[in-house]
């Protein structure tokens, strides 16, 4: 389980966030959809340290793990590492190594981080490749490869720290739209895998199709937050979140 505890969040003048509460149980798979500038990647950066939060506290199986800067509370930077390890991301685009196959991408982090004994990485690391299509791949640099496929990869990259939740920021919206699909196929087949997973996504058919909850965000407020049938089921009053649920 991942909690965020009262976080609170700016950029200069822009307050993103304030006192903002998430609990996100383990197995749980979670869409967060909302306007552009809500809000929705700032949070989820807070939740695994790419960004600092100002305020709050982030929990992650009971345990503080992060802590907001204006907080008395401080952690100790290993176990803010520790953390960071255990909570994989997914970014709009790839950030794959240029200079690297697809393999050595997918082995990089459990060589760097001593998981395994390298032919056991490489064997681990080609399972999951296996898993996400791109097994035939593997000997191949990002460049020759589709913008659907390095996702593919940066999936697998992901996949083999073996993170305890994966996060997922906007993950088809850099790409063509004949490769959406295959990268949305890799997603939900995760999501049924029984993974702990958060995705912010504009793909809402996606999101009410693969996801246990649903949260819209709008300016930095949690405006709704609930099952895909609740949000189906919700009154349609012409306000933002049915704008969003038609798509
Ligand atoms: P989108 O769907 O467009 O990605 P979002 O809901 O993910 O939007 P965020 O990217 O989290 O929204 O942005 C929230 C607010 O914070 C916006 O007003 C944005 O301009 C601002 N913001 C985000 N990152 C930064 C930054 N690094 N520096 C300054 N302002 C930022």
């Amino acid at each position: 389980e991942i909690r965020l505890e009262r976080g609170g969040k700016h950029f200069g003048e822009v307050e993103v966030f304030r006192d903002l509460d998430l609990a996100i149980p383990t197995g749980q798979v979670v869409s967060i959809i909302g306007p552009s500038g809500s809000g929705k990647t700032t949070l989820i950066r807070c939740l695994n340290g790419l960004e600092t939060l100002d305020r709050g506290i982030v929990h992650l199986k009971g345990v503080p793990v992060l802590a907001g800067t204006q907080e008395t509370a401080t952690i100790p930077a290993g176990k803010q590492k520790r953390h960071l390890l255990e909570v994989g991301m997914v970014f709009q685009s790839f950030n794959l190594f240029p200079h690297r196959t697809v393999l050595e991408n997918v082995m990089l982090g459990p060589i760097y981080h001593n998981r395994a004994p390298r032919p056991q990485v490489e064997a681990a690391a080609r399972a999951i490749l296996g898993q996400v299509g791109m097994l035939a791949h593997e000997n191949k640099y990002p460049h020759q490869l589709s913008g659907g496929q390095q996702q593919r990869v940066a999936i697998a990259r992901a996949l083999a720290m073996e993170p305890s939740i994966l996060l997922f920021d906007e993950p088809t919206s850099a790409l063509d739209p004949e490769t959406v699909g295959e990268v949305l196929r890799i997603i939900a087949d995760l999501a049924r895998s029984g993974r702990t997973m958060v995705i912010v996504t504009h793909e809402m058919k996606f999101a009410l199709q693969v996801s246990d909850r649903i949260i819209f965000m709008e300016k930095g407020r949690i405006q709704f937050d609930g099952t895909p049938d609740a949000l189906r089921d919700r009154p349609q009053h012409g306000d933002r979140l049915a704008e969003f649920a038609r798509l």
